[in-house]
C-alpha cells in the first residue's frame, strides 16, 4: 500500500492497543487515519496473551472500561466476521487467608455498585463448578459469571478490520523512526520500510508502541515510564475429562488457570519478576518468545500441583515466556503527553492490555476527538508520570516488584519497596531520626507516621486497624488540642509571573484572584463542563507574580493545564517545587509556638486568615501562609531549601517547650476528612462538577468569563444531580478506606470516594456522592444511610456540612 503524505492521525503500533484506538477513532468519524506497524499486527506482546477478560478492577472507571471491553468483544465477531474466541465462561477467585477474604468481599461490593454481576459462593458451589481444585484451605470464593476468555490476536485483528471497514489505513512492515515536531507540537512521523523512507504529516500521533514505546517517546522528550518484564505461563497437553471450566484465580498462590481446547493453562504473577530488555527492545523482535526459566517458574508450579493434582501427571505442551510492559504503579498510560501537544499515548498495560484496550481505546478516541476525557481517567493519565521516571535503572528495579503486586494483597496504605528514596526533603534525615515511617508519592519520600522509641518502623498491613493506628491518633489529637508539625515539602509549587499573570489566572481559576498582594485564595481550575481540573491555593506575591500550590502528585498535570492555556499571554510558568521546603505548623497552640521563634505579629489583626507574609524565623526568612488543610489555626511555612534544616531545627527546639509533635501524612488525611476537605483525585476529579462537590463557596460567577463559568450557571439553573456527603459510622470499630458502598434507604447508590478515621469525631469517616436529582438538601439528609464494608452494612450519620467545626471557627481563632 502506498503511504499517504498527510493524515489526520497516525497510530504507531499494531497491537491490541493501537488497533483499538484505530477502531474507535474511525467509529467517531476519523477515517483519515493511518496505523503503522513495524512488522506484523499483534507480533509484539498481543499474540501471546493468555486472553483472560476479568471485569473486577480497583475503581469505578477502570471497571467501567473493563466491562466495556467485555461487551465489545462479544459483539465484534458479528460486526467484523472475525472469530474473537470471546466466551463468557465466568471466573472464580479463591482466597486462602482472612486478609484475602476481606479483599475479595470488598471487591465484590465494589463490582455490585457498578452493576457487574458477582456472587460470593460456597465451597460446595466451587467444587460443583470446578471439580479439580482442592478447597480445604479456601477462606472465600467469588464468582463473576460475566467474565470471559478470548483469543487476543483475533480480538486485535477484528478491531483492525472494524477500523479498515470505516476507512482507516492499517499498514504493516513500516517502522516509525521518529515523531517530528516544531518545538511545541507534533507535526507528523518519519517512517522506514527498510527499502523506503518517508514522512506523514499529522496533527495527532498516538504512541501505542507497547514495550518499544518508552524509547520512542524519549526521542521526543516525552516521559513514558515503562519497562518490559518476562511473563510466564505453561500449557499442558490435552487432559481427559477437563470439561468446561471458568477461569480460576488463586492470587495467594500467584496463579491463574484457564482451560481451552481440553488443555490447561497455568499463568504466574510471581512476587519477584525478571526485568527484560535493559539494552532496548530488539528491532527484529517479531512473534518471539524468551528462553524458558524453569527454576523461576517452579515455585508457582509446585503450589499449582498441590492445588490441582492434574499437574502431576499432565504433560507440558508449552512452557511460555513472553515480554510485557510494566509501569512503576501498575497502571497504564492514556492521554496527551504534557511535554508535546498532539503526542498521545496508550501503552504500558501491565498484563491487562487485552481486557483494558477495548475500553481504553474508546476513552482515548473520545479524548482526542473531543479534547476532553469522557470521564475521570486520572488513575491512568499520562500526566501522573514524573520526568525522573525516564531513568531506566529506576524502572528496571521497580518493575521487579510491580508485576507481582498485581496478585499480592492490596491492603490499604500498602507501600512499594523497590527503587525508593529518589526525592527527599532537605530534612529527610531529621525525620528519619525522629522515627518517621515513609511512604512514596511521585517519587517523594514522605513521613506517613512517626514510630515511638522502640516501636518497629514498619507497616503491618491489615484490613482493620493497622499497627500505626495509635500513632496516627496521637498525632491527630496533637493537632486538634496542641500543635503539630508536618513536612509538606512535596507540595507542587508553581510560579506564574508576568504582566498578564493576573488576567491569565483569573481566566483559569473559578475564584477571584485579582486580590491584594499577600492574599491566599483557595480555588479550583475548572473545565468547560464545570468539572475540577485542579484544586489549589493561589497566593499573590506581587502585582505581577503568583505562587500556586498543588498536591505533589498532580504537579505535572497542573503545569500542563496552565501551559496549554497560556497561549500568547505574557506569562512565565515555572516549576519551583525543589526551591522551597514547606513546614505546616498546625493546631490551637501554633501561634504561641511560632511566636517563640519569630518576632512577627501573629494576631488576627496583623496576620489574618488567608494571608501570607514574610517573617523572620530563627536566623532565616520564611514566607508564612495562614491557611490550613487540617481545620485548625496554623501556618504553612515556605522556606528556601538551603535554610530548611535551620528552620526545622529551630522549630523543634522551640517545640520542646510547647509539646510540639511531629506528624505524618496519615494524620493530615484523618484531620482533613473530619473537616470534609476534598482530596483531588478521590473526592474531586475532572468529572465532578464543582457545585455538586460542594465547593460553590469558592466560585465567583460575578467575575467576567472564566473556564467553566457557563457550566456553573447552567447547573445552578438545572439543580444538582448529586451531592457530596460526609459520613460517620455509628460503630467506632470498623475502618473506612474508600470504595465501600453507600447504601441509602437499603439500596446501594454509590461508593465512598475517600475514607479515614476521625479520631476527634470518634469513628470512621467517609466522603461520597449521593444521587439526588430533583431533591432538596433536606430530602437527601432525611434518608437513612449505611456503608457496606465487605458485605456487611454499618449505620452511618450523613452530613452536608463538615461534622468537625462546621462554622470553621477554629482556623480563624
Ligand atoms: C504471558 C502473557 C500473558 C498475558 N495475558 C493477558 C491476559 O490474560 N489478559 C490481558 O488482558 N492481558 C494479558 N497480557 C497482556 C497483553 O498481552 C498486553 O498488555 C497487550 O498485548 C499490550 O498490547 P500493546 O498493543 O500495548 O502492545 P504490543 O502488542 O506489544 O503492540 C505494540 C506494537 O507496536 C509495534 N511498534 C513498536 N514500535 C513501533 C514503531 N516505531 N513503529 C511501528 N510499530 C511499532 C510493535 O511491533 C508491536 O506490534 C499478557 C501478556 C503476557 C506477556
Amino acid at each position: 500500500m502506498t503511504l499517504p503524505t498527510h493524515a489526520r492521525a497516525v497510530i504507531i503500533g499494531g497491537g491490541v492497543s493501537g488497533c483499538s484506538v484505530a477502531y474507535h477513532l474511525s467509529k467517531l468519524g476519523w477515517t483519515d487515519i493511518v496505523l503503522l506497524e513495524r512488522k506484523q499486527l499483534t507480533c509484539g506482546t498481543t499474540w501471546h496473551a493468555a486472553g483472560l477478560v476479568g471485569q473486577l478492577r480497583a475503581s469505578q472507571n477502570m471497571t467501567r472500561l473493563a466491562k466495556y471491553s467485555a461487551d465489545l468483544y462479544l459483539r465484534l465477531e458479528e460486526e467484523t466476521g472475525i472469530a474473537t474466541g470471546m466466551r463468557q465462561v465466568g471466573s472464580i477467585s479463591l482466597g486462602l487467608t482472612e486478609d484475602r477474604r476481606q479483599e475479595l468481599l470488598r471487591q465484590a461490593t465494589l463490582a455490585r455498585a457498578f452493576d457487574v454481576e458477582v456472587q460470593e459462593i460456597t465451597l460446595a458451589e466451587v467444587k460443583a463448578m470446578y471439580p479439580h481444585v482442592h478447597i480445604d484451605d479456601v477462606t472465600c470464593a467469588v464468582h463473576l459469571p460475566g467474565d470471559g476468555q478470548c483469543d487476543p490476536a483475533n480480538i486485535a485483528m477484528a478491531l483492525a478490520k472494524g477500523a479498515r471497514m470505516r476507512g482507516a489505513r492499517i499498514v504493516e512492515g513500516v517502522r516509525v523512526t521518529r515523531v517530528t515536531d516544531d518545538g511545541a507540537r507534533v507535526t507528523g512521523v518519519d517512517w522506514d520500510t527498510g527499502d523506503e523512507q518517508g514522512h506523514i504529516a499529522a496533527d495527532v500521533v498516538i504512541n501505542c508502541g507497547g514495550m518499544w514505546g518508552r524509547d520512542l517517546a524519549a526521542q521526543s522528550g516525552v516521559t513514558l515510564p515503562l519497562h518490559a518484564c518476562e511473563h510466564f505461563y505453561l500449557v499442558t497437553e490435552p487432559i481427559d475429562g477437563l470439561g468446561h471450566l471458568p477461569v480460576l484465580r488463586v492470587p495467594d498462590e500467584c496463579a491463574y488457570y484457564k482451560s481451552d481446547a481440553g488443555k490447561m493453562m497455568l499463568g504466574a504473577f510471581e512476587p519477584r519478576a525478571k526485568p527484560w530488555g535493559m539494552g532496548g527492545i530488539p528491532e527484529d523482535f517479531c512473534f518471539d518468545a524468551l528462553p524458558e526459566d524453569f527454576d523461576h517458574f517452579a515455585p508457582i508450579l509446585e503450589k499449582a500441583t498441590a492445588r490441582m493434582p492434574m499437574f502431576e501427571t499432565a504433560g507440558i505442551h508449552t512452557f511460555f515466556n513472553g515480554p510485557e510492559s510494566f509501569t512503576p504503579d501498575d497502571r497504564y498510560y492514556l492521554g496527551e503527553a504534557p511535554e508535546l501537544k498532539g503526542y498521545w499515548v496508550a501503552a504500558g498495560y501491565n498484563s491487562i492490555g487485552i481486557v483494558s484496550s477495548g475500553g481504553a481505546g474508546m476513552a482515548l478516541a473520545h479524548w482526542i476527538a473531543e479534547g476532553e476525557a469522557p470521564f475521570d481517567l486520572w488513575e491512568v493519565d499520562i500526566r501522573r508520570a514524573q520526568p525522573f521516571q525516564r531513568n531506566r535503572r529506576y524502572l528496571r528495579d521497580r518493575v521487579t516488584e510491580t508485576l507481582g503486586l498485581l496478585y499480592a494483597d492490596h491492603w490499604p496504605y500498602r507501600q512499594v519497596e523497590t527503587a525508593r528514596g529518589v526525592r527527599r526533603s532537605p530534612v529527610h534525615e531529621h525525620l528519619k531520626q525522629a522515627g518517621a515511617v515513609f511512604g512514596e508519592v511521585a517519587g517523594w519520600e514522605r513521613a506517613n507516621w512517626f514510630a515511638l522509641p522502640g516501636q518497629a518502623r514498619e507497616y503491618r498491613y491489615d484490613w482493620h486497624r493497622q499497627n500505626w493506628f495509635d500513632n496516627q491518633r496521637a498525632e491527630h489529637m496533637a493537632v486538634r488540642t496542641g500543635v503539630g508539625l508536618f513536612d509538606m515539602t512535596s507540595f507542587g509549587k508553581i510560579r506564574v509571573e508576568g504582566r498578564e499573570a493576573c488576567g491569565f489566572l483569573n481566566h483559569l481559576c473559578a475564584n477571584e484572584v485579582d486580590v491584594p498582594a499577600g492574599r491566599v485564595v483557595y480555588t479550583q481550575m475548572l473545565n468547560a463542563k464545570g468539572g475540577i481540573e485542579s484544586d489549589l491555593t493561589v497566593t499573590r506575591l506581587s502585582e505581577t507574580a503568583y505562587l500556586l500550590v498543588v498536591p505533589g502528585a498532580t504537579l505535572q498535570r497542573d503545569l500542563a493545564w496552565l501551559r496549554a492555556h497560556a497561549g500568547d499571554r505574557a506569562v512565565a510558568i515555572t516549576d519551583m517545587t525543589a526551591s522551597e521546603a514547606v513546614f505546616c505548623l498546625m493546631g490551637p497552640k501554633s501561634r504561641e509556638m511560632l511566636q517563640a521563634v519569630s518576632p512577627a505579629a501573629l494576631d488576627n489583626e496583623a496576620f489574618p486568615f488567608g494571608t501570607a507574609q514574610e517573617i523572620e524565623l530563627g536566623y532565616a526568612l520564611a514566607r508564612a501562609h495562614r491557611i490550613s488543610y487540617v481545620g485548625e489555626l496554623g501556618w504553612e511555612l515556605y522556606v528556601s531549601t538551603d535554610m530548611a534544616a535551620h528552620v526545622f531545627e529551630t522549630l523543634r527546639e522551640a517545640g520542646a517547650d510547647h509539646g510540639l509533635k511531629l506528624c505524618g501524612l496519615h494524620a493530615l488525611d484523618s484531620c482533613r476528612i473530619e473537616k470534609a476537605f476534598r482530596h483531588f483525585g478521590h473526592d474531586i476529579t475532572d468529572e465532578d462538577h464543582v457545585l455538586e462537590a460542594g465547593l460553590g463557596f469558592a466560585v465567583r460567577t460575578a467575575k467576567p468569563a472564566f473556564i467553566g463559568r457557563d457550566a456553573v450557571l447552567r447547573k445552578r439553573e438545572a439543580g444538582l444531580a448529586r451531592r457530596m456527603l460526609q459520613f460517620r459510622l455509628d460503630d467506632p470499630e470498623p475502618m473506612l478506606f474508600h470504595n465501600e458502598a453507600v447504601v441509602r434507604d437499603g439500596r446501594i447508590v454509590s461508593i465512598l470516594t475517600s475514607g479515614n478515621y476521625g479520631h476527634a469525631l470518634g469513628g470512621a469517616i467517609g466522603m461520597g456522592y449521593v444521587p439526588c436529582a430533583g431533591e432538596s438538601a433536606e430530602d437527601v439528609l432525611s434518608s437513612s444511610y449505611e456503608i457496606e464494608i465487605a458485605g456487611t452494612r454499618h449505620r452511618a450519620q450523613a452530613s452536608l456540612a463538615p461534622m468537625y467545626d462546621p462554622q470553621s471557627e477554629r482556623v480563624r481563632q
